[in-house]
């Protein structure tokens, strides 16, 4: 386990997704040096620009940092809360 990289430990982790209920919601018009940021810095890669030069956000795959409101607060994430009870990243790995 020691020699797992840390792709191949978040790979073993398990998202429960509540397709009801968006824990994060982010604004598509928002800065884009912000957005760039976001790209840049969450660990799950779920900040992404497009072909079209947009940002696409996928909130099934957070691992509930919380680095996307530290770094860009309310410039790009219009709303941050925890999954509702039960649903959410179950790490495996740590
Ligand atoms: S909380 Fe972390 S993993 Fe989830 S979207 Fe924000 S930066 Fe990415």
């Amino acid at each position: 386990m020691e020699d797992m990289t840390v792709e191949q430990k978040l790979a073993v982790d398990k998202f429960h997704v509540d397709e009801e209920f968006a824990h994060i919601e982010v604004d598509k018009d928002a800065d884009p040096a912000m957005i760039a940021r976001l790209v840049k810095l969450c660990p799950a890669g779920l900040y992404v620009i497009d072909e079209n030069g947009e940002l696409t956000f996928d909130y099934a795959g957070c691992l509930e940092c919380g680095t996307c409101l530290v770094a860009a607060g309310d410039t790009v994430v219009k709303s941050w809360s925890y999954p509702r009870g039960g649903m959410g990243v179950e790490f495996r790995l740590g």
